[in-house]
């Protein structure tokens, strides 16, 4: 048997369909929110947030997309949020260019423009030579500085996609057998009374009675967080992630270990007390 769950690969066409069409859906009013933000946002750290939030939130999109679908192979996730938000970047330029070249007409169609990559290559080439582009400065930025400045923009935008869509498949185990997500999840809190190195040791050698030993842990302050996955049909697959939350350093520790339906079962009983009103989904 194995120690730790591993997603088995599979990768179902619609979920990939579903993926990417979720994120292409998605960005097109994102380019929109986006093209505004970034035109009327002056400075330069907020106009990042957008640049992060608008990959995030297509990379969320083709995340969710491919839930639904039941993508269980990581290295797709990230492929397809790549994919996605790369489609997302493009529709944001089509946007931009319209928006900056049709002033007055704010929300005009920018499928004709996207029909024909060549020509907005030209426009793109064009803008780079003037620039519009202004970095806080009197001056707009063009030329090599505006080529910078895009390119970092595309490697947010694409990064975030891919990194978000990634974690959203990898974050849970999915059952083979019943063929579904494994959608039980608790969060167990402890206090944080043990080396992390030691704890970490402890739980890999299945030693899972030291954990009631660490005390009653909050969420507002330093713990170690268990979280139990489980099959809600058949409940033989059961994983258990161990989390340290300290301030400023935060941590996987354990990242799905497989658990027993009664290993399970004896770390759910033996959580702290006061702690059973809390968590459970
Ligand atoms: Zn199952």
């Amino acid at each position: 048997m194995e120690t730790y769950y591993k997603h088995s690969g599979k990768v179902p066409a619609i979920g990939v369909l579903f993926g990417f069409l979720a994120g292409v859906l998605v960005s097109i009013p994102a380019s929109y929110l986006y093209d505004y933000g970034i035109i009327e946002i002056t400075t330069d750290k907020l106009r990042f947030i957008c640049t992060i939030a608008f990959g995030a939130l297509v990379g969320l999109a083709a995340g969710m997309g491919m839930f639904w679908g039941k993508v269980r192979n990581n290295l797709v996730a990230a492929t397809v949020g790549a994919a996605t938000s790369l489609a997302a970047l493009y529709i944001s330029w089509g946007v931009w260019l319209i928006d900056i070249y049709d002033r007055g007409r704010w929300i005009s169609n920018p499928s004709r423009l996207l029909m024909h990559p060549g020509f907005m290559w030209q426009v793109i080439l064009q803008t780079n030579s003037t620039g519009t582009w202004a970095m806080e400065h009197e001056s707009p930025t063009a030329g090599a500085m505006l080529w910078l400045v895009w390119l970092t923009e595309a490697l947010f935008i694409v990064g975030f996609g891919m990194l978000v869509a990634f974690a959203l498949i990898k974050r849970q185990p999915f059952c083979e057998q019943c063929d579904s997500w494994c959608s039980k999840i608790e969060k167990i809190y402890y206090a944080p009374t043990m080396q992390p190195a030691d704890l970490k040791t402890k739980l890999q050698n299945r030693q899972f009675e030291c954990l009631p030993a660490l005390g009653q842990g909050s969420a507002k302050a330093a713990h170690f967080r268990v979280v139990l996955h489980s099959c809600p049909t058949c409940g033989t697959l059961n994983t258990m992630t161990l989390m340290k939350t300290f301030p400023k350093d935060q941590k996987t520790l354990i990242d799905k270990l497989l658990l027993s339906a009664s290993e399970a079962e004896s770390i759910r009983h033996a959580r702290p007390a006061q702690a059973i009103a809390a968590g459970t989904k």
